[in-house]
C-alpha cells in the first residue's frame, strides 16, 4: 500500500540531534556552545531521555566525568537536589533535572522540538541528504551532521545501517525491562542512602512478599532522591522479552508491570507502618537493550576485562558487567543479574565507537554506539552517556563542511575531552 503526502523541507541546521537522552542533550548543549546551529528532536514531552521520563533517579559511573555530567550534577547540588550516594554515583529530583537540563539547551542557543519524531531518513551515497519529522506538524530538514541519540538506534535504522540486538551467545535475547515509579509516605526510618546493599533489597523484597507480592525485580529498590524532599524511586519490576521493534509487547509489558506496582503499593500500605505510602506516579517502560548499531570500532566485553585504553579514548569507563536476566527461569536461578565470570577493569571508549561505518555524516551516542552484549551492559548508564554527547560535539564541531566522519581526529578530540576535566 503505498501513503503518499508532500513534505516540505523547512530549515538547513548544522547538527540535527534525534533523542535527548543524556547522550542527545550533551551533544546539544556542546554544539550549542561551540556556536552550532543545532535542532534537538524529541519524541516524548521533554528533555532528558530516560534520566527523565523514565524516572530512574539514580547516575551511575560518574568516576573520571568531567565537563557536562560535572556540570550538571553541580546545578542540581546547589539547588539541594542531587546527593552522593559514594563516590561513583548520585541520586537527583526527577523534576529537578528537567529544570537544569532545559535551562542548559536554552543558555546553548539549541532549537528544541518536543512532541515530535525522526521517522525517516533520505540516504543518498551513504550520505543523510533529509530527515523526515513526524509529529504535529511533519516537516523535512537537512543537516550537514546528524546524530542518533535515541537509544534503540532509530535513525541509523531508518537509514539503512548495520546493528545489532540482544545476546549475541543466546538468540539475540534482550535484558529483562523495568518500569519505574515514585512514591512518597515510606516511613522515615525505611528510606535508605545504601542503594547498592544487597540486604537492603533483600529485606525489601521480604516486605513486599509479606503482603502477598513477590516482586519480578528479585533485587528490588526503593531509595529517596534528595534531601530536599521525601519522594521516593521504587523500582520492583522485570519484562521479559521486550525488544525495542515490538511496540505490541512493549504496550503490554507497559500495562503489566503498572498493575504490579499498582497492586503492591495497595498492599503494602495495610501494613502498620506504611499506611502513609502513595503511589505519586509511573514512568516510560525503560528497556536496557536496543539497537547496537556497527561504528568503527566495536567494543567488547573483553576490552572491558582487560581494561583497555585507546589513543582515541573519548569517555572512560568502569560500571561492572550489569546484565539483567533475559528470561524468569534465569531470574530464580542467578538472581536480576546473569553470571559474568569477567571483571571490568576501568577501560575507554574509543571515538571510533561512536562514528557510522555506513553513513559518512552520521554519529552515535549513548545506549545504541557500537559494541557487543556484553560490554554495552557497562557503558549504557547515563555518566558514560553523558560523555559521549559531549566528545561528539568535540568532534563534529572540529570538522569542515562537506568532509566525512571519518576525517575525525580521535587523538585530538581525546585531548580537548581531558583539558575539559576528563580523566583519560
Ligand atoms: C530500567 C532501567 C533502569 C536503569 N537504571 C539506571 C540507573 O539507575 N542509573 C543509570 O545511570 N542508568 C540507568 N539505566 C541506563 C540509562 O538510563 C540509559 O541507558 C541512558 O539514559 C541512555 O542514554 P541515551 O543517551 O542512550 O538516551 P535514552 O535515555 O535512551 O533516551 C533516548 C531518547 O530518544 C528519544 N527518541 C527515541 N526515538 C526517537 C525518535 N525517532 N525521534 C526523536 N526522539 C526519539 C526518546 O524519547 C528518549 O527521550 C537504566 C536503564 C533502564 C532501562
Amino acid at each position: 500500500m503505498d501513503f503518499i503526502r508532500s513534505v516540505e523541507c523547512k530549515e538547513h541546521y548544522d547538527v540535527v540531534v534525534a533523542g535527548s537522552g543524556p547522550g542527545g542533550v550533551a551533544a546539544a548543549i556542546t554544539l550549542g556552545r561551540l556556536g552550532k546551529k543545532v535542532l534537538l528532536v524529541e519524541s516524548s514531552a521533554c528533555i532528558g531521555g530516560y534520566a527523565t521520563a523514565v524516572m530512574l533517579g539514580i547516575i551511575l559511573d560518574m568516576p573520571g566525568k568531567g565537563g557536562i555530567p560535572r556540570e550538571i550534577f553541580e546545578r542540581l547540588h546547589s539547588m539541594g537536589k542531587a546527593m552522593w550516594v559514594d563516590d561513583k554515583s548520585y541520586t537527583y529530583d526527577i523534576e529537578s533535572m528537567k529544570y537544569v537540563l532545559d535551562a542548559m539547551v536554552k543558555e546553548s542557543n539549541v532549537t528544541v522540538l518536543l512532541y515530535s519524531s525522526v521517522t525517516a531518513t533520505k540516504v543518498e551515497n551513504g550520505h543523510i541528504s533529509a530527515i523526515l519529522i513526524d509529529g504535529p506538524s511533519p516537516m523535512a530538514v537537512s543537516a550537514d551532521w546528524v546524530v542518533d541519540g535515541t537509544g534503540s538506534g532509530q535513525v541509523s535504522f531508518e537509514s539503512g545501517c548495520e546493528y545489532y540486538i540482544g545476546s549475541e551467545n543466546d538468540n539475540s535475547a534482550v535484558q529483562a525491562a523495568s518500569l519505574q515509579a515514585l512514591v512518597t509516605g515510606v516511613p522515615e526510618n525505611l528510606w535508605h542512602s545504601e542503594i547498592h546493599s544487597r540486604e537492603k533489597k533483600k529485606q525489601f523484597k521480604e516486605l513486599l512478599e509479606s503482603v502477598g507480592h513477590e516482586p519480578t525485580y528479585p533485587a528490588p529498590l526503593l531509595f529517596r532522591l534528595s534531601m530536599a524532599d521525601p519522594t521516593c524511586a521504587f523500582q520492583i519490576n522485570h519484562e521479559y522479552n521486550v525488544r525495542c521493534d515490538d511496540p505490541f509487547r512493549m504496550s503490554e509489558a507497559t500495562m503489566e508491570a503498572r498493575k504490579e506496582i499498582y497492586e503492591s503499593e495497595r498492599d503494602l500500605k495495610k501494613k502498620e507502618g506504611w499506611e502513609t505510602l502513595t503511589l505519586v506516579s509511573t514512568g516510560v517502560l525503560g528497556l536496557r537493550d536496543g539497537r547496537r548499531i556497527a561504528g568503527l570500532y566495536k567494543l567488547t566485553g573483553d576490552d572491558g576485562a582487560a581494561g583497555r585504553k585507546f589513543s582515541d579514548g573519548v569517555v572512560p569507563c568502569s560500571f561492572c558487567f550489569d546484565i539483567h536476566a533475559t528470561t524468569k527461569k534465569e531470574a530464580d536461578k542467578v538472581g536480576f543479574q546473569a553470571e559474568v565470570t569477567k571483571r571490568i577493569q576501568p577501560y575507554e571508549i574509543p571515538m571510533r565507537c561512536l562514528i557510522s561505518k555506513d553513513i559518512d555524516n552520521l554519529f552515535m551516542v549513548g545506549r545504541c554506539i557500537s559494541g557487543d552484549f556484553e560490554i554495552h551492559s557497562s557503558y549504557r548508564v547515563i555518566g558514560p552517556a553523558f560523555g559521549m554527547g559531549e566528545a561528539v560535539g568535540v568532534a563534529i564541531s572540529s570538522l569542515s563542511k562537506g568532509s566525512s566522519n571519518r576525517s575525525v581526529d580521535g587523538e585530538k578530540v581525546a585531548s580537548i575531552m581531558k583539558e575539559r576535566g576528563y580523566k583519560l
